[in-house]
């Protein structure tokens, strides 16, 4: 008897390639003769996540994240799953010579290729939304690095657009994925916040990578990790166009209502650093973890994250924890833009 593949889910490895090869090519209401499950993804798609043994890539964008993102494809880690991930081609505004012996091909091209099942989205921040759109359209897995809109409406739409198509949509975190982060996670874990504030500094950021709260969405995404769901309460921005510094200052609140501060302050010459200053019952943590490198880099970790996605190797559980923190803090982060902005 045949089944409904899409009251499975995602995961179940009970569907033998038999069963799943069998019913490829007919209508899926003709295979399971039932109400289909509105949330799940159409057959084909999550055929292809079953079945598709390894997945064509192409990188958009050629700058520091896209270049990494190419070097890892073609070393990926042995015995990972970013071993199924084949980089085939490259796409760039630029008309460039090939990058790491990889050809540069057109978005049409990458779109129409069967070989292509997923692409890397490097661009600067402001031409995301577009790219994933494009390429969800086209039945794509997506990958694309942080912070993958700059709005909250955005993203919720691009996530169901990829549930519509049954394909892949990851963000990357890599702030998450460092050993530092980790260590930090580790001695946060069971002490009771009081109050806290996270500091960041950096140099200037180029045309392209939007509103402070969006582009920082890394030190947000760490305070929602630590200290769970946030409201935000006040937010400002100081501007200074001449010299090229901001400083972002928003006050939030955890669900315990105990406050937290976020400064996110950008300038010529401002080191990158991270200061934290979080006040527990039992003591404060002013210093982040110094912690050793990990073996595997962090663009890599997250590679394999995304593999094993598109391997089906990662329960739809861990897929809905991790879309209700990325659109928690984009939503965040637009409420912090709208409160600098009135
Ligand atoms: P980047 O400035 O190096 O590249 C951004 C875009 O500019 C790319 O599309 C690239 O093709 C283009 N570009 C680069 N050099 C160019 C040139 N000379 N002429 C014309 N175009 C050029 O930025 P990035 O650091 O790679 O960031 C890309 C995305 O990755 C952003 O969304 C960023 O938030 C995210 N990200 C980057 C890092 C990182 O460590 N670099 C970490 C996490 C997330």
């Amino acid at each position: 008897m045949l089944v409904c593949c899409r009251t499975a889910p995602l995961a179940d490895a009970s569907l033998s390639p038999k069963l799943l090869s069998s019913v490829s090519c007919v209508d899926h209401s003709r295979v399971s003769g039932l109400p289909c499950a509105p949330h799940s993804p159409p057959l084909t798609a999550l055929l292809q996540i079953c079945t598709v043994s390894m997945f064509g890539a192409v990188v958009v964008g050629v700058g520091t994240a896209g270049r990494v993102r190419i070097r890892d494809m073609l070393a990926p880690l042995p015995g990972s799953p970013a071993e199924k991930l084949n980089v085939r081609g490259f796409i760039s505004r630029r008309s460039l010579d090939p990058q790491q012996g990889v050809s540069q091909i057109s978005v049409e091209e990458a779109k129409s290729r069967e070989d292509i099942h997923a692409a890397f989205i490097c661009t600067e921040n402001a031409l995301h939304e577009d790219y994933i759109r494009s390429f969800l359209q086209a039945g794509k897995h997506v990958c694309v690095e942080y912070p993958m809109t700059m709005s909250y409406k955005a993203a919720a739409e691009l996530w169901d657009l990829a549930q519509e198509k049954g394909v892949i949509l990851h963000e990357e975190h890599i702030e998450l994925l460092t050993e530092d982060f980790k260590e930090l996670k580790k001695e946060v874990e069971g002490k009771i916040l009081q109050e806290g504030t996270l500091q960041f500094t950096g140099g200037v950021l180029k045309p392209g990578f939007g509103f402070q709260a969006f582009s920082g969405i890394a030190r947000l995404t760490w305070l929602v990790e630590l200290f769970g769901e946030l409201s935000v309460t006040a937010a400002t921005m100081e501007e200074d166009s001449g010299t090229n510094y901001s400083k972002l200052i928003a006050k939030l609140l955890t669900s315990d209502n105990r406050p937290l501060t976020w400064i996110e302050e950008r300038g010529p010459g401002l080191p990158r650093a991270k200061n934290i200053n979080f006040h527990f019952d039992s003591c404060t943590l002013t210093q982040i973890p110094p912690a050793p490198s990990g073996a595997v880099g962090i663009f890599m970790q997250d590679m394999i994250q995304f593999s094993a996605k598109l391997a089906g190797q990662v329960s739809p559980e861990e897929l809905q924890r991790e879309k209700t923190r990325i659109l928690h803090c984009l939503q965040l982060a637009e409420r912090i833009q709208q409160l600098c902005q009135s």
